[in-house]
C-alpha cells in the first residue's frame, strides 16, 4: 500500500482516535512548503494534501472553458460540474474530468490568474468542506496539509500548525531554479503580485496566535525540514527538544 512507508521517526496516532493527525501548515509562495511538507510527510509515513492544487485546477479548468473568471458565479458553478482528485500519498498526482493536469497546473499562466479563483468565497468554503472530507476520509494515520488558510480557517484545532516563510529575495530564487527559463527578478515580480493579491483574501504572512513560525531564509533543505518535524514532535507529543 502506497501509504506504508515506514517512518525513521514515526508520530503515532492516539489509538482512542482513528482521525488522522492532522498538521497544518501555511505558506507564501517559494517558501518550501509543497517539497518540505513532502519529504516531512514521507518521513513520517503521513499523507499529504496539497489544497493549492485545487485553486490550480479549478483556475485551469475555467480558462480551459473560457470562462470569465471574475464572474464569481460561473466559477463556483464548475465545482458542481468537476470531477477533481489528488492522491494524497506517493507523488501528487491531480486529474480533472479524468484528465491528469498535474504538469499543466504549475504553468506560470495558471499561478498568473489562480488568484481570481481563490478570492471568491463560495469557491472557498466549498474547496475547504472538500478538504476537510478528503482528510477525515483518508484512512491515514496522519495528513499534512498545506496552503494558505488552513492552521486559521480549514483546520484551526489541528494539533499542529505551522507558519512556512523565507525571505521574498530566497523564494524568488528557489522558485526560479524550480522553473525552466525564467530568471529570479521576473518570478520575484510575479511572486510578489501573486502574494499581494492572495493576502487581500487570507493573512499567510504573520503567524495567528498558536501558530509555530519556521523562518527557512537561513535554512538549506534539510534544516528545514528537521525544523518542521521538530515542531511536529514537541507539538503533536508535548515532548520537549
Ligand atoms: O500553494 P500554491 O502556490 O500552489 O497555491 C496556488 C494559489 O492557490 C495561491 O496563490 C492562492 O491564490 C490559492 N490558495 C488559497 N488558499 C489555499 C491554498 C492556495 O487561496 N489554502
Amino acid at each position: 500500500m502506497e501509504n506504508s512507508v515506514t517512518a525513521p521517526h514515526p508520530v503515532q496516532p492516539d489509538a482512542a482516535t482513528p482521525e488522522p493527525v492532522l498538521v497544518a501548515m501555511d505558506g507564501p509562495a517559494g517558501s518550501g512548503k509543497s517539497s518540505v511538507s513532502k519529504e516531512a510527510a514521507r518521513r513520517l509515513g503521513f499523507g499529504i494534501l496539497d489544497t493549492g492544487a485545487a485553486y490550480r485546477a479549478l483556475a485551469a479548468t475555467g480558462l480551459r472553458r473560457g470562462i470569465d473568471l471574475d464572474d464569481a458565479e460561473a466559477v463556483r458553478g464548475i465545482l458542481d460540474d468537476w470531477a477533481y482528485s489528488i492522491t494524497l500519498t506517493g507523488i501528487p498526482r491531480v486529474t480533472v474530468d479524468g484528465l491528469d493536469v498535474t504538469e499543466e497546473i504549475r504553468e506560470p499562466r495558471v499561478s498568473a490568474e489562480v488568484s481570481r479563483v481563490a478570492r471568491i468565497p463560495a469557491v472557498r468554503e466549498t474547496l475547504n468542506e472538500m478538504f476537510r472530507r478528503a482528510v477525515a476520509e483518508s484512512g491515514l494515520p496522519g495528513v499534512i496539509i498545506e496552503g494558505r488558510d488552513i492552521t486559521t480557517v480549514v483546520a484551526p484545532n489541528a494539533p499542529v500548525r505551522i507558519l512556512l516563510t523565507a525571505d521574498p529575495a530566497v523564494r524568488a530564487q528557489r522558485r526560479a531554479g524550480e522553473l525552466t527559463g525564467s530568471d529570479a527578478a521576473e518570478v520575484l515580480a510575479s511572486l510578489t503580485e501573486r502574494d499581494a493579491k492572495d493576502a487581500q483574501v487570507v493573512d499567510f504572512l504573520q503567524a495567528a496566535p498558536g501558530v509555530t513560525l519556521v523562518d527557512s531564509t537561513a535554512l538549506n533543505f534539510d534544516e528545514t525540514v528537521e525544523a518542521v518535524l521538530d515542531v511536529i514532535r514537541t507539538q503533536h507529543t508535548g515532548e520537549q527538544r
